[in-house]
């Protein structure tokens, strides 16, 4: 009996000493992600026996602005950059953000994929593999969101996916729209006027100027009897005054209230589009748009079909998306910078949608600071 036993202690003692696994060390808050990775792997038939080829992710301090990295060490290590992960947590964009951070870095070490930076037809990332070396100065923020996630995994696991519908999708329907609010601004009754230490603003020749004196931006709106769940169609024509063409100025949608939530479609006169909501990090996605004119007037419209929404720039519709958030508001207005000035032609909006007889706050809202950090998402 006791002779077996040490038999088999010494069997034990020479399999760990002969045979080194290789290490499996994931940390726990990072798992989840992980295992997301491994059910998404599994519906497109991909197994993986980690705990047999080994794999660490951790966190550390990541410098060169860098958000997480794979090493390809054995075994493979993915390092999370810690104070970027831990920022993400403020916003309503944190869950997808940290996904698509670490399944980039699984698609490097664990489908050995590499950085691909090329776009699909409505000018999105063709894939979440973007990163590396920087293209056409534009940041890695990338539309993973809504219908589009399932298509961003599709490419991952399998980078000859077709082309998703999304990215070549229009309006091309028919609505019946009436006027709700027609500002030719003529005169500015419904909007701030006069100088003080946040802005300057005032009406001449039927444009409204807003000078936005503070650094931060904000939110220009009226309220109007119109929930931003209903239907409709809003366009503008502006054109951004700023010593910087990546200022960036445009329409905006939603609850001013605090918490605000704002759904918003930028553009900057460095021919650039930025659609976003002021409750997440930075902007879902930035795009080159040739038909921008800068240092002029564009006509930037939005039009909302139930979660569907269309982008407009100078009549032409440059993009297609779903809404994952949009807050019950009556708010409808811009976003102006800091530290530029707006001039405004008209602000116009209709609606295809009944409206509710609700009670609707004439008074003029004075501008409202947004709080939330319009950064770039990092490389990765
Ligand atoms: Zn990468």
């Amino acid at each position: 009996m006791y002779k077996h036993f040490l038999f088999v202690l010494i069997v034990a003692l020479g399999f760990t000493s002969c045979h080194d696994d290789p290490t499996y060390r994931v940390d726990s808050t990072l798992n989840d992600y992980l295992q997301r990775f491994l059910y998404q792997a599994e519906l497109r038939g991909k197994t993986f026996n980690l705990k047999e080829q080994g794999l660490i992710i951790e966190y550390g301090n990541l410098e060169d602005n860098v958000a997480g990295r794979t090493y390809y060490e054995n075994p493979i290590r993915i390092v999370i950059d810690k104070p970027y992960w831990d920022n993400l947590a403020k916003y309503s964009s944190a869950d997808e953000m940290r996904e698509d951070i670490i399944f980039h870095e699984l698609g490097h070490g664990l489908l050995n994929r590499e950085h691909i930076n090329d776009y699909l037809p409505n000018g999105d990332w063709k894939s979440i593999m973007c990163g590396g070396t920087v293209k056409d100065n534009r940041s890695w923020n990338i539309n993973y969101r809504s219908i589009r996630r399932q298509y961003y995994l599709d490419e991952l696991f399998n980078p000859q996916t077709p082309t998703p519908t999304w990215a070549t999708t229009t309006f091309t329907g028919s609505t019946t729209e009436t006027a709700v609010d027609l500002d030719e601004f003529n005169t500015a009754l419904f909007w701030p006027t006069g100088i003080n230490t946040n802005y300057n603003a005032s009406v001449a020749n039927g444009i409204y100027s807003f000078q936005n004196l503070g650094t931060a931006g904000t939110f220009l709106v009226r309220s109007l009897p119109l929930q931003s769940t209903a239907d409709f169609y809003i366009e503008t024509s502006i054109k951004i005054v700023a010593t910087s063409a990546d200022t960036q100025c445009g329409i905006m949608f939603g609850n001013g209230n605090t918490p605000i939530s704002g759904n918003y479609f930028n553009i900057n006169n460095n021919k650039r589009m930025f659609m976003g909501n002021s409750e997440c990090f930075g902007w879902y996605t930035e795009l080159l748009e040739s038909g921008i004119n800068p240092n002029d007037y564009n006509t930037i419209a939005i039009r909302k079909v139930g979660s569907n929404v269309y982008y407009y720039i100078n009549g032409q519709c440059v993009y297609y998306d779903q809404l994952t958030i949009n807050k019950l508001g009556t708010d409808f207005g811009f976003e102006v910078a800091g530290s530029c000035t707006l001039l405004i032609d008209y602000f116009h909006v209709y609606s295809s949608t009944l409206r509710a007889a609700v009670i609707v706050d004439t008074s003029v809202k004075q501008p409202i600071q947004m709080n939330t950090n319009k950064g770039v998402w990092l490389n990765k």
